[in-house]
């Protein structure tokens, strides 16, 4: 639908964040990796970027912090350029009803993951991205630099190293899957992409600009590049819709309406075709793996502005 503006959408994301900034934490920041549970819980931060370029902040908005869970939604738009069709012979597009990081399902499923936003579907995408570019992890990094349009975008060495070590529940899914013959190259190596990407630092302005596509059907606003056909777009945001929240994108359907993605380091982006992206970050994460006060941030936007695309 068409959002109603309001009067200082700058002013609007500064009450959000003080609203936020008073409420509990709402969760424990990951603690999974001494990297992640270092990180200050009361970051928070919001940008907001309309397709016309317009870009509204409030809190944080420019400070980095690990992209995590969100970088399935670039690994999967890479690998749609890449591969056609038989990509969802691999992967399945259903919700799974099971936490981020589940493997019951996959023994009964014959090591097809349900869908790309669970880790064993992101990892089936990072076995497509390892065998397809000699160099993936540098391709990933330039993608996202150019999508941003912030050169300086790296990964977290320090990340990326102790989620090698303590990363035996996704080698497990790996190693599964490997097992039913949907792994195509060397475990070790997909999982050193996998958690690359994780690894990669974005702050909320970065994250808003570079999925801006989505919100037009494909093009990139601004350089008007075809980032993917309008078809890639409207199946991407359709499986943001119904799985990108992992086991609560049910009730972020049912109360907010956008398509969108978290992330274990803090951050959510949310998609609003036709008018723009908004990306949060606080890092205390709910029963659920997503960032409770971001969450709470992006509800309240789209909800002030009315942008449900369920209206
Ligand atoms: N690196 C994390 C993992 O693989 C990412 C998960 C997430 O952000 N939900 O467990």
């Amino acid at each position: 639908g068409t959002p109603k503006q309001p009067k200082n959408c700058g002013s609007l994301l500064e009450e959000l964040v003080e609203k936020a900034r008073q409420q509990a934490p709402g969760g424990q920041v990951a603690d999974y990796i001494p990297a992640l549970a270092e990180v200050d819980p009361e970051h928070l931060g919001i940008a907001v970027v309309e397709l016309d370029g317009t870009v509204h902040i409030a809190g944080d908005a420019h400070t980095p912090f690990s992209i995590q869970s969100i970088s399935k939604v670039f690994g999967l738009a890479i690998a749609m350029q890449r591969m056609d069709d038989v990509l969802w012979e691999r992967v399945r597009m259903e919700p799974s009803g099971q936490a981020f990081n589940s493997i019951v399902q996959l023994e009964w499923e014959h090591g097809i993951p349900r869908n790309p936003f669970i880790n064993a579907g992101a990892i089936v995408i990072a076995d497509v991205l390892v065998s397809h570019y000699s160099a993936s992890k540098t391709a990933f990094v330039q993608y996202v630099r150019q999508l941003s349009g912030n050169p300086n975008i790296h990964a977290n060495h320090r990340v990326w190293e102790s989620e090698k070590e303590h990363g035996n529940r996704n080698a497990a899914l790996a190693y599964l899957m490997k097992s039913f013959g949907n792994i195509e190259s060397e475990v070790p190596e997909v999982l050193d992409h996998y958690f690359f990407q994780c690894s990669v630092e974005m702050s909320c302005i970065d994250l808003a600009k570079s999925l801006g596509f989505l919100a037009n059907r494909g093009v990139q606003p601004g350089t008007e590049q075809v980032i993917c056909d309008a078809r890639s777009a409207h199946r991407i945001n359709a499986l943001l819709s119904t799985s990108g929240m992992y086991d609560q994108s049910g009730e972020f359907a049912f109360t907010v309406g956008l398509p969108a993605k978290s992330g274990v380091g803090g951050g959510i982006v949310a998609v609003v075709p036709d008018y723009g992206v908004i990306a949060a970050w606080s890092p205390p994460l709910n029963r659920f793996g997503n960032p409770t006060r971001a969450v709470e941030m992006v509800t309240q936007f789209a909800e002030r502005l009315g942008l449900s695309v369920y209206t």
